[in-house]
């Protein structure tokens, strides 16, 4: 049967649902009972909206809204290829209220839902949890959904999870119930399938003894499919609301479809297209088995009204006092219910390990019984190290796997004695006893992470697993347990920002106030144009003469001295004024190259932007202001990690540079992911191979190696290469071998002023390289 053609659209279910609800009332339903009842209420609701005014429509604008190309009947292409179902209608009657323009882009769940993280998608219809709401925002519910299992006729019923035990189940990878049941996973016979109406012809085909599928999908698939040997086999075993996931891009949606929302409600609309998709209730009335479901109830006064009421009302106080004996029961498993919660609420879902507040209870149990003269202990603080990189550029799942895969890792490699805690976001929380001294604490953690750290493939991303990691003892640092943990953090902490995989707490670890005062003094030289200016030179090995510098900026602290840049740099992009240095970098810049033009040097000048300044467009306008005439001088040194914090957004910058002729180079290369994806989504003009593998070229046949490849790689994609840190003649004749184009480094000569440089330049830019 064709979507359009389920018939069942009851025309009094306001009324239907008020009278309903007085009866809910009246016998005091409980909580879970209610569950079943959610239909009634959010129909409630919809007649209470009746009376709130309509807003203002907002102007065209094309919202691109991603769904499922297989979850009837909430979203799902029709036999015709057209996107259809009760979201889509509901979506569609929003946009016309709020006269917006909507394409339909339908898909494997998984691949929309990381669009919509990326922004290629803005809306999606979604079950609402606690780990989606971290990831998008949400608007007002939309309905109110529950997950049952199904199974074949005859089969046993399960009351919860927990019951099921050798059969086999199916259920849609990455769906909601995917994630709920992530605890019981490990466990159980699963068979993961692509959609939930595949979970349902699995069990229908006995393929799969049990389906895990939401109610409105079960009963929609059971009833059109007419797979007469599917029932429901459990009570609802978790529900959740059913809203409009909007990407985090465009927070201004959110508002907007609620407004829509709260207009179609008031004018009847949303009550239609819910008739039409989702009131098939006789259909999951027969999908029950369990006696537990009341959709009978609903039914029984349409009918009473429409059919013989006398007969109803019989079975009305039938019902009525079939509740009040069920009642006890269901109450029992209310309680057992919310007992299951507490007990996931205290168990990280993802890596099934405790969470923060039993790693905070447990420690302080294990300090109390601790003698100060005594006892040592160490605390340890380890994270994954680009988590939020990896998230970015290869999806939530991947982070997710990447996660799980570490936990399990660095679960199996510590001992009894180790209590190990997820606090989330790959942070992860131990507890060592039984600890000699530092040192011994230092080997036993390097232990632990040391196997973690390995290259890994994660749907066809190789990444490369990095932990950072803090320690402090006690009693050496701290006595409390909150302050342990915190000198443990603060350790972790600074090994990321230093890329050091272990550091030991020091009490000069702690937030520096200096830093502040380096901020507000940055600012300040900033403003008093103070900072100044050196040139390192750039060889080319193919024309035997310098080419070009790159401008590297310079601070004289007048009462600290010189502070290199590698240390101010870092603050001024966490305190948002490497947005004034790149303004004042650009127009010296200009000023430089104007002055070379005028004299007629053909010098190309490299300068260094961080990734906010590609995020940010007032970068082309001081591009185009300082470099009239000039910009096919200008290259701009961007590290990889910097355009992974903002992909989407930089490349559209990038695209515009160059048709300004700015060029593009890859810093650093081979220290960040060096993905291939992204150097063909990127397409450098140049790639500045780093120093940590030039330095030592002759002596490190791995390094060869990996410079050798990159020489190959980056010519292949057209690409200058650039090798950096190039401190002797030896290094150098190695580089020429291996074709490298250009080289930059002390053999050379060292970053200079800029007259030096000149000076450098006109005396042939070579003696220190004979020399
Ligand atoms: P970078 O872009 O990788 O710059 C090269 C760094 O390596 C420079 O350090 C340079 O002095 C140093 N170097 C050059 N040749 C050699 C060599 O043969 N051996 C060794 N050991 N070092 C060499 P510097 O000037 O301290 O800059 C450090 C980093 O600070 C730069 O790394 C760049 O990322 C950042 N930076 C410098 N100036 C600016 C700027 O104006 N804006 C921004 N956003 N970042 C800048
Ligand atoms: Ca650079
Ligand atoms: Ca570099």
């Amino acid at each position: 049967m064709k979507p359009s053609q389920v018939p069942i659209v009851f025309k009094t279910r306001a009324s239907l649902r008020r009278h309903y609800d007085r009866f809910c009332r009246e016998t005091r339903i409980t909580p879970l009972e209610r569950i079943l009842l959610s239909f009634s209420r959010r129909l409630f609701f919809a007649a209470l909206t009746v009376f709130l005014p309509a807003s203002v429509a907002a102007p065209n604008e094309t919202i691109v809204f991603g769904a499922d190309w297989h979850f009837p009947p909430h979203q799902y292409l029709n036999e015709e290829g057209h996107p259809d179902g009760f979201d889509v209608d509901i979506f569609r009657a929003i946009a016309k209220a709020k006269n917006l323009e909507t394409e339909f882009h339908l898909d494997d769940w998984r691949k929309i839902q990381d669009k919509l993280k990326t922004g290629d998608i803005d809306v999606a219809p979604m079950f609402k949890s606690e780990e989606r709401a971290r990831r998008f925002l949400f608007t007002d519910s939309i309905m109110s959904g529950y997950y049952l299992l199904f199974a074949r006729t005859g089969s046993d019923t399960f009351r919860d999870i927990d019951g099921i035990h050798n059969e086999t189940l199916a259920v849609q990878r990455g769906g909601y119930a995917w994630k709920v049941i992530e605890p019981y996973r490990h466990r159980l016979n699963i068979l993961e399938t692509e959609t939930e109406s595949e979970a349902l012809w699995l069990v229908a085909e006995d393929k799969a003894d049990l389906a895990l599928a939401s109610v409105q999908l079960g009963s929609y698939i059971i009833a059109t499919r007419n797979y007469k040997n599917i029932v429901s086999v459990s009570p609802p075993l978790f529900s959740a609301e059913y809203a409009f996931a909007v990407s985090p891009r465009k927070p201004e949606l959110v508002d907007l479809i609620n407004d829509g929302l709260t207009e179609i409600r008031a004018n009847g609309t949303y009550d239609q297209i819910y008739g039409k998709w989702v009131s098939n209730l006789d259909a999951i009335y027969k999908a029950y088995q369990s006696g537990l479901f009341h959709s009978l109830w609903i039914i029984l006064p349409l009918l009473a009204v429409a059919l013989i009421l006398l007969f109803w009302l019989v079975r009305f106080y039938t019902q009525l006092s079939r509740t009040k004996t069920l009642s006890a029961d269901l109450q029992h498993r209310a309680l057992e219910a919310e007992k299951k919660v507490e007990e996931s609420s205290r168990f990280d879902t993802l890596t099934n390990l405790p969470k923060k507040y039993l790693f905070e209870g447990h420690l302080k149990d294990v300090l109390n019984a601790l003698d100060v003269h005594r006892h040592k202990l160490a605390v340890a603080s380890v994270g994954i190290t680009d988590l939020d990189k990896v998230q970015q550029i290869a999806g939530y799942q991947t982070a997710d796997k990447l996660t799980r895969g570490v936990a399990q890792i660095l679960f199996k490699n510590v001992s009894e004695s180790v209590f190990i805690s997820h606090f989330g976001h790959g942070r992860f929380g131990l507890i060592m006893k039984d600890i000699a001294n530092e040192r011994d604490a230092v080997s036993k953690l390097h232990k632990i992470i040391g196997q973690a750290e390995v290259q890994t493939v994660i749907n066809e991303f190789p990444i490369n697993v990095s932990l950072s990691s803090g320690l402090s003892l006690y009693p050496d640092h701290a006595l409390e347990a909150q302050e342990l943990y915190r000198a443990a953090e603060l350790a972790c902490d600074l090994s990321r920002i230093k890329r050091n995989s272990l550091l030991v707490y020091e009490p000069n670890m702690e937030p520096d106030p200096r830093n502040l005062v380096l901020i507000s003094d940055l600012r300040e030289a900033i403003k008093n144009e103070q900072l100044h200016w050196a040139f390192q030179p750039k060889y080319s090995l193919k024309n035997k003469a310098v080419i070009g510098a790159e401008m590297l900026v310079r601070w004289d602290h007048p009462r600290y001295g010189s502070i290199p840049p590698n240390l101010f740099i870092p603050l001024a992009e966490e305190s948002g004024i490497i947005h004034d240095l790149t303004q004042l970098l650009i127009r010296r810049a200009g000023f430089f190259c104007k002055q070379w033009q005028d004299q007629g040097y053909a010098l190309e000048l490299s300068i260094n932007v961080s990734g906010n300044d590609l995020s940010d467009s007032a970068l082309i306008t001081w591009i185009q202001q300082s470099f009239i005439g000039m910009t096919d001088r200008l290259t701009l040194e961007v590290t990889e990690t910097a355009i992974m914090e903002d992909i989407e957004g930089i490349l559209q910058t990038i695209k515009k540079l160059r048709q300004l002729g700015v060029k593009i180079a890859l810093d650093d290369y081979g220290t960040g992911y060096s993905s291939l994806v992204y150097l063909k989504r990127i397409q450098p003009d140049e790639l500045k191979i780093d120093q940590v593998f030039i330095k030592s070229l002759p002596d490190s046949p791995e390094d060869e190696k990996i410079v050798r490849a990159s020489i190959e790689l980056g010519h292949e994609l057209g690409a200058l290469i650039t090798a950096e840190g190039v401190e002797s003649k030896e290094v150098l004749t190695k580089l020429e071998k291996l074709h490298c184009d250009a080289v930059q480094g002390f053999a050379i000569e060292k970053p200079m002023a800029v007259h030096e440089f000149m000076h450098f330049w006109h005396s042939g830019g070579l003696s220190r390289r004979e020399s």
